[in-house]
């Protein structure tokens, strides 16, 4: 008999979820959805799920991740359910459940505790600015070697873990049967999942968005590969200065785009932004843009006499690195691609 959580649905409220007790199982939302295929059938089966608290079935389930919020079905509900923002709901409950050390559903279900690990984090490095003299040398030296440390530390004990717990709910619980080969076969699609998101192109009028998003993943990717392994802010060459200017400003264009379209609620995807929404595009957009003011104000002999904005960008960069790579929406680009990956080798082993 199926596991049922009569809580489940007051949970999911405190993870964005509204209306979706108002279904009525039609089932026009899973017609309507571009995504959904008689093999992954989806929203309308996860709003059931929702609403009769089998929280174990959507543990268990990829399908919260197939859905890219185009917000189709949430357009032609009979009943304003919003099952595209039920889908994001889940998303971001799954996140926490995938996380081990609690902090991700802290964080979604808190904006008090949001706000008190910024302040926090935000303190440390003033304090730590101040234990150094203020001296801008020694700031960018140990400001470079922290974006080392700090990416290794995370994805060694924050991340690898959580998605090991992942594959964990989706093969190892259910007992899904999978040859220790088809992890190899399947692995190609992890990577083009991850660098293209090419699955969003199937939902209707997506283009921009895609095209975007692609935009944003490679800037932001190239951005951190140049400031951590070319060290951008110290290099003397014109190639990898030039290459650090063109990726901060893709990264703040775009990101600035996103907070335009979420402050005008443009589109299904950007109507009901959490804190933990803001959290990712601010954050995107500042990183860009205070690395570009950094080099900049490198570039016109500044920076000795503007400290504060290398310490606003030590800031940013500590915020992105120590809250939102580990805990917050960031670990979504990461669970899609790996939630692809399994999807994969759950086809290829039936
Ligand atoms: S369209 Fe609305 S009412 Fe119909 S199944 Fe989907 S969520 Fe329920
Ligand atoms: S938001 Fe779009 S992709 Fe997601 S379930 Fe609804 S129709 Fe499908």
């Amino acid at each position: 008999m199926a596991n049922i959580n009569p809580k489940f649905g007051e949970k999911l409220k405190e993870y964005g979820a509204e209306n979706f007790n108002a279904c009525y199982n039609c089932g026009t939302c899973t017609a309507v959805c571009s995504l959904s295929t008689p093999e992954d059938s989806f929203p309308r089966n996860m709003v059931r799920c929702s609403t009769l608290g089998q929280d174990q079935e959507i543990e268990a389930s990829l399908k919260p991740w197939l859905c890219y919020y185009c917000g189709e079905c949430s357009l032609h509900c009979p009943q304003d359910a919003n099952p595209g923002e039920l889908m994001m709901s889940l998303r971001r409950w799954l996140t926490a459940k995938y996380d081990w050390t609690g902090f991700s559903g802290l964080l979604y279900k808190s904006l008090a505790v949001t706000l008190i690990s910024l302040i926090v984090v935000a303190l440390g490095v003033v304090g730590f600015a101040y234990q150094q003299n203020f001296e801008l040398e020694s700031l960018m030296h140990y400001g470079h070697y922290f974006e080392m440390i700090a990416i290794g530390s995370v994805f060694a004990v924050v991340l690898v873990p959580n998605i090991i717990r992942m594959w964990y709910f989706v093969i190892i619980k259910p007992k899904k049967k999978v040859a220790f080969a088809t992890y190899f076969k399947a692995s190609g699609d992890f990577f083009v999942h991850m660098f293209t998101q090419k699955r969003s192109l199937g939902c209707d009028d997506n283009q921009v968005r895609w095209f975007e998003h692609l935009i944003l993943v490679f800037g932001y990717l190239a951005l951190l590969f140049t400031t951590v392994f070319l060290d951008w802010f110290d290099s003397k060459n014109l190639f990898v200065i030039a290459l650090g200017y063109i990726e901060s400003i893709a990264v703040f264009v775009i990101t600035a785009d996103f907070v335009n379209s979420r402050l005008k609620k443009q589109k299904a995807v950007s109507t009901h932004s959490q804190p933990s929404d803001w959290l990712f595009v601010v954050g995107l957009l500042l990183m860009g843009f205070t690395a570009f003011l950094v080099r900049l104000a490198i570039d016109m002999n500044m920076i000795q006499s503007q400290l504060w904005i290398f310490i606003v960008h030590l800031i940013v960069l500590a915020q992105w690195a120590l809250i939102v790579v580990p805990f917050g929406k960031w670990t979504h680009f990461l669970y899609r691609s790996f939630a692809m990956y399994f999807a994969k080798l759950i086809e290829l082993s039936k």
